[in-house]
């Protein structure tokens, strides 16, 4: 599934070819995507000029004045750009031409992914309205975790992976950044003290950052008909390394189960 990593590379990429642009004309080949695509989409679009394309956890918002078009990738969905006439490939579902002679495809084998089209800059829609801090952002800090966790008996884990928490702190990344905080996935969230999360905190930005760093590098890919974009390669220290040594102090790694997820942690560093 793409993270918020993978999204915020999707962004970076796709944004040269469609900021200042003019939408022309919205195919839709299959409106059944986990919400089934407006039928007026395509009318509502045409003619508009994309400003930017911004990004709210793991959704890409086009501002297309008067209104924002926000798209999820769901579990497989991608965006690429193809010239205008490139034969659509299978689960090519919506195609987005522009003036420049360039197609934003959207390409979505599983079709859960989402596109709404909302008002103003979208943040009052359903999907937006209830979404916490931005981990990258200035809101996101030690002190609003520590906040937020006063008297909760929920797993640390789980408590960050809650996008009320805190959005896009995936499985992978919430492991990662627990150990490198360390700090017990199963610990209750209300009994981690202020340090330990401005830690935290710190972690979950530096783990998030890496992995759009190195998400970097595959950027090229947006443009030709090529592969999807690919996940990111990025050092795990503890994520998928069940019974192989902590790279710390060499202890053997356990999996645990906290929530419905399983998660890897060093025993004798994460507390
Ligand atoms: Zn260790």
């Amino acid at each position: 599934m793409p993270e918020l990593p993978e999204v915020e590379t999707t962004r970076r990429g796709v944004e040269p070819h469609v900021a200042g642009h003019t939408i022309t004309d919205v195919i839709v080949r299959d409106a059944r995507l986990r919400w089934p695509v407006a039928a007026d989409l395509p009318e509502r679009l045409r003619g508009r000029r994309v400003g930017g394309v911004d990004r709210r956890a793991k959704y890409l918002l086009f501002r297309t004045q008067p209104d924002t078009l926000i798209l999820h990738l769901g579990m497989s969905g991608s965006l690429r750009v193809v010239e205008a006439g490139t034969p659509p490939e299978a689960h090519a579902h919506v195609d987005v031409l522009l003036e420049s002679g360039q197609v934003l495809r959207y390409v979505d084998p599983r079709r859960f992914g989402s596109l709404h089209l909302a008002p103003g800059d979208g943040e009052a829609h359903p999907l937006l309205a209830r979404l916490g801090p931005e981990p990258l952002g200035d809101a996101f800090t030690g002190a609003w975790l520590h906040a937020r966790a006063r008297g909760r008996r929920q797993a640390v884990k789980a408590f960050i992976m809650d996008a009320a928490t805190v959005v896009g702190v995936g499985n992978i990344y919430a492991a990662e950044a627990l150990f490198r905080a360390g700090i017990h996935p199963a610990r209750a969230a209300g009994r981690v003290g202020r340090a330990r999360y401005d830690r935290l905190a710190e972690a979950i930005r530096a783990v998030l950052g890496d992995a759009i760093e190195a998400g970097g590098t595959t950027l090229r890919d947006f443009v030709g008909s090529g592969g999807s974009p690919g996940y990111f390669r990025q050092s795990l220290a503890v994520y998928g390394r069940a019974g192989a040594s902590c790279p710390v102090c060499g202890t053997m790694l356990r999996l645990m189960r906290v929530g419905q997820r399983s998660t890897c942690y060093c025993p004798a560093c994460q507390r």
